[in-house]
């Protein structure tokens, strides 16, 4: 319980010191001094207590006089709030009549609420932690990311030594000298490194010259201990040699010396005091002397079952595996609601499993049921610190857009965002988040707020294209401005938490202004949780504020996610028979029935020691070992079992599809009773009650599960576009459900970032490399070959480089098309030879057909790249995709660039759309309107003479066509086409179903399985 204290004893003195009573001479002490009474724990516990504590009270008084009903001079404490409070009520309940009672604690909130003079200023936990990290920095002894841990681990040794080895000092410079003993003595020995670290930052600690909040508790219960002025009874929760630590008992034996103390406990398993702990002795046999043996299991069964013919576990306890942590929920909500149906009112959840413990917790509230918890829950699961941790994240991260995003969609963020008129300033804040995230994502911007500013230019100057093209959008100029607002409340708390090392204080300052910059301190404020970020943020920063060494950003960021770790918060507000506890606060508490959700050997487990030390040293230094902490765990579970009339253990089966044993002493005990009583205590998990299938709500005998269909949806025929683009019409006749998702519900996959370069990048790349190329080289006559390549190598460069600059696979990508820029110059070379020249890029057509009912439908697409045959061509000349007699005529080639190889391309042209559907466009292509308001078709009045796809992923490039030579084989195919497309949207217009009947090659990359249900089928 103790720390380091000013003006530490020098080891060298330490012999002069006087000798150190041992353990064993200190219990002696206290039997003699303190009055204590062993108890059978079970139903009746408190109440005996109770009566006991009267009748020590009636004893003193006829000793010493004083009122019958007036028992406020009295003290009694307790191990815990809830137990003084059960006591309370036997005291009540056995007075028998109205008295004033004693005062009810809890021993160490009783001695920080009594005032006690001159007691030295603390250290407190926290600048201990920061001390001790600084000394190990200091030392430059282990790594940076482990420093607060093995701090956090040395407090707690520093705790544990002293209180293992420290007596009740009568003043600082007693308790000075007597960890100086303690640790100089118990840690000489040659522990190596080990050792030396503890003693050696002991020391630096002692230098500080305060005690820590352990220390001072000890010098405060001395000096309560020196003035007592009241009787005493305690309760405890076991023996006073395992309940209390060597200064609590030292404190209680002063006390006695002054005034009436008396101790009472519940009896030890080892005396049998109740049938039950019989059993959980013969199961849980407490290790005997080393010179007798223990007797084997079966021996223990039988000479239990000789005693107790009847088991006394039978009706009180029940083992229960469940095949997963749903079925685990499930099972203990049942247990939960049948044991409600029984009018049990006081019902214990014991949470050693947390998830499982969660989740039931979720079910029971799911049905109306709430749960009064209290563990509390760790502050690093609630929102508010995932708030925190998300702006630390998106600084550590450089703005890296999934933490920024998270952040700003942060409930606390940016609450009194400026509203409209037309807009309630949560809507506000939605819009900006929503242009923001579009944004983002359709720029690809991946991190940096430059980029992301950059980004939101792009997607306002779109909006605007969108807007004067009459279309719909989503980002008007207040939305934007919004946008554009959040980035600028990032960009301030991001400045304020720039890495600029500081003390841990001016750290906490910093985010405090941070989260003032994103407007979140006021809705962290108004949120419980949200208030116990900022109260411990506070609490901090107060007790922090002398400490002056600097800690860099990560070392900050990872002490504040150790505080919100061990930080918790409760939800006091609820009260319910259902209460989430944990198993060392049940002890001896009265409840009707609980449930123990996490009895594995995984859960259920002693609690693991520190890192520092092996079980052997530990034991040699008196600390607690693995064996204290099973002994301990062996009690908690023996209380709830003599205390609580219904207990029913749950476990996980199976884990991840390996077996998931139950705890040692789970089995232990179910084997015992097997023996004994040929009942292994298993019985199967309950079933839940289903309502609404139950008794005459299921039609007899003709209740089976509907059987699934693929949906077939119709749409109304207002619901059909009026207009569509080539992809779009490739995508109904795909699959006519992922058309009717996509083009009528408006679904679709969100953008996402392109956080790698992948192949539809570098495709998009080429079609520009090639676009730019062409439009200053629309034939390679003039060039020589050498200038030619050069060319196309630098527009390569140019049009690459940003994608480099954002993310270095692109330049992989670059290299690849590099090797290709041979075979695509030859492969136009030989194109030009044969009489084409390259005449415009990115052609956008579109054709309006007039449906069955009388309705449009306008059909738009673009053209990578289209080629015009020049006048006289030879025959000869007229390679792929010309057909002999229409050779010399005015004609044109329309282009689409894949970076696929030409087998891929051909193997899928029967089901192709794109190169008919460009086709037919051509054709009926609407004039444009130029300059002078003439009108002007795209291409001029040249017609197709054949449509193709240039493969550019072979060694060598080479053109794909629809149809092979026959310029009049492509328009019948767009014609079909044409007929197709009005059939198809007339028919939908009229209300036919919209199938899910997409191929496997279709279904591979859709965004819209399992909305269509097809593997449910
Ligand atoms: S998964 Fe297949 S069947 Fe379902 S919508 Fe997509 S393409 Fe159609």
């Amino acid at each position: 319980m103790t720390g380091p204290v000013s003006s530490a004893a020098d080891s060298a003195n330490a012999g002069a010191l006087p000798a150190v009573a041992t353990n064993t001479e200190k219990l002696a002490t206290f039997a003699a001094a303190v009055a204590t009474r062993a108890l059978p724990p079970g139903d009746g516990f408190f109440d005996a207590v109770a009566q006991a504590m009267l009748a020590r009270i009636a004893a003193v008084r006829d000793d010493c006089g004083g009122s019958d009903d007036d028992f406020s001079a009295w003290l009694v404490l307790a191990p815990s709030l809830p137990i003084a409070s059960e006591l309370r009520q036997s005291f009540v309940r056995l007075a028998g009549r109205p008295v004033l009672l004693p005062h009810f604690d809890v021993l160490r909130r009783w001695a920080e609420a009594e005032p006690v003079a001159d007691l030295p200023a603390a250290m407190t936990d926290s600048e201990r932690l920061a001390l001790l990290y600084d000394a190990l920095r200091q030392r430059n002894w282990f790594d940076e990311g482990a420093r607060w841990t093995i701090a956090g681990e040395l407090a707690e040794l520093f705790d544990e030594l002293t209180a293992a080895a420290v007596a009740l000092p009568d003043d600082d410079a007693a308790l000075a000298e007597q960890l100086a003993r303690a640790y100089d003595t118990r840690l000489s020995a040659p522990l190596a490194f080990e050792a030396r670290l503890v003693v050696e930052l002991w020391r630096a600690l002692s230098a500080i010259g305060r005690p820590d909040g352990a220390a001072l508790q000890q010098l405060r219960l001395a000096r309560l201990a020196a003035t007592a002025a009241r009787p005493m009874l305690v309760v405890l929760d076991a023996a006073p040699d395992e309940a209390l630590s060597v200064a609590e008992r030292e404190f209680l034996v002063r006390w006695a010396a002054r005034q009436t103390v008396a101790v009472f406990y519940p009896q030890p398993r080892c005396h049998a005091a109740t049938p039950v702990q019989a059993a959980l002795d013969a199961a849980w046999p407490e290790v005997l002397a080393a010179h007798e043996a223990t007797p084997p299991l079966i021996e223990r069964a039988r000479s239990l079952a000789a005693t107790h013919p009847l088991s006394p576990l039978a009706e009180r306890l029940a083992l229960v595996s469940a095949s997963g942590r749903e079925a685990e929920a499930e099972a203990a909500v049942a247990q939960v609601f049948a044991w409600l149906g029984e009018g049990r009112r006081r019902i214990a959840l014991i949470s050693q499993d947390r998830l499982t413990a969660r989740r039931v917790r979720a079910l029971l509230e799911r049905d109306e049921v709430l749960v009064a918890d209290e563990t509390g829950w760790k502050l690093s699961t609630s929102r508010a610190a995932a708030c925190v941790d998300a702006l630390l994240k998106t600084v550590a991260g450089g703005a890296y857009h999934r933490d920024l995003l998270d952040l700003v969609k942060s409930p606390y963020v940016v609450g009194g965002m400026a509203s409209s008129p037309e807009m309630a300033a949560s809507d506000a804040r939605e819009t900006a988040i929503f242009v923001l995230e579009a944004a983002v994502r359709a720029a690809s911007a991946v991190r940096g707020l430059p980029r992301m500013r950059h980004a939101l230019r792009q997607f306002a100057a779109s909006s605007a294209r969108m807007e004067q093209a009459g279309a719909a959008t989503h980002a008007g100029p207040a939305a934007q401005a919004g946008a554009a607002s959040l980035l600028d409340r990032v960009d301030a708390a991001l400045t304020l938490l720039a890495d600029r090392p500081a003390p841990l204080a001016r750290w906490i300052e910093r985010l405090e202004k941070a989260l003032d910059a994103l407007g979140a301190r006021a809705a962290l404020r108004s949120d419980a949780a949200g208030a116990a970020v900022l109260d411990l943020l506070a609490l901090r920063h107060a007790e922090l504020i002398e400490h002056r060494a600097t800690f860099s950003f990560a070392s900050w960021r990872e002490w504040l996610s150790r505080e919100f770790e061990s930080g918790s918060f409760r939800d006091a507000s609820v009260a319910s028979p259902v209460v989430l506890t944990p198993l060392n606060a049940v002890a001896l508490r009265h409840f009707d029935a609980a449930l123990l959700l996490g009895g594995d050997a995984r859960q259920l487990a002693p609690a693991a020691g520190g890192a520092f030390f092996n079980q052997s040293v530990r034991r040699e230094l008196g600390l607690r070992t693995h064996d204290d902490a099973r002994r301990e765990m062996r009690r908690d579970l023996e209380l709830l079992l003599v205390s609580v009339p219904r207990v029913v253990v749950v476990w996980q089966s199976e884990i991840d599809g390996e077996a998931n044993l139950p705890a040692p002493e789970i089995d232990v005990l179910s084997a015992l009773h097997q023996l004994a009583w040929a009942d292994d205590l298993r019985r199967a998990p309950l079933a839940r009650a289903v309502r609404s299938l139950s008794g005459d709500d299921v039609p007899s005998g003709k209740f089976s599960p509907p059987v699934a269909h693929r949906a077939a949806p119709s749409a109304l025929a207002a619901a059909i576009p009026g207009r569509i683009t080539v992809s779009g019409y490739a995508t109904l006749l795909a699959c006519p459900y992922r058309f009717f998702a996509r083009s009528v519900l408006g679904l679709g996959a969100v953008d996402e970032v392109a956080e790698t370069v992948d192949k539809s990048d570098y495709g998009a790349l080429v079609h520009r490399v090639l676009e730019r190329f062409h439009a200053q080289h629309a034939s390679l006559e003039s060039l020589s070959p050498e200038a030619a390549r050069e060319a196309l190598r630098r527009d390569t460069e140019q049009v690459f480089a940003p994608a480099i600059e954002e993310n270095a696979l692109a330049l992989g990508w670059r290299l690849r098309w590099e090797k290709r820029l041979d075979a695509y110059l030859a492969w136009q070379g030989q194109r030009e030879a044969e009489g084409w020249r390259w005449q415009q890029a990115e052609t956008s057509v579109k054709r309006v057909f007039t449906l069955a009912d009388g309705t449009s439908l306008e059909v738009a697409g673009r053209i990578d790249r289209v080629d015009r045959l020049v006048e006289g061509a030879a025959d000869s000349d007229v390679g792929s995709g010309t057909q002999g007699s229409t050779r010399n005529e005015a004609g044109v080639s329309l282009l689409d660039y894949k970076t696929r190889t030409a087998k891929a391309i051909r193997d899928g042209l029967a089901d192709d759309v794109q190169l008919p559907a460009y086709a037919l466009l051509w054709a009926g292509r609407e004039p444009s309107r130029r300059d002078d308001g003439a009108a002007e078709l795209p291409g001029g009045d040249a017609h197709v003479l054949e449509a193709a796809y240039i493969a550019l992923d072979d060694e060598t490039v080479g053109a794909v066509a629809a149809v092979e030579r026959d310029a009049e084989a492509l328009a019948d195919l767009a014609r079909a086409h044409a007929q197709r497309l009005v059939h198809a949207f007339s028919a939908l217009r009229a209300g036919a179903p919209l199938p899910a009947h997409g191929a496997d090659s279709a279904c591979r990359w859709c965004e819209m399985a399992g909305l269509c249900r097809r593997e449910h089928v």
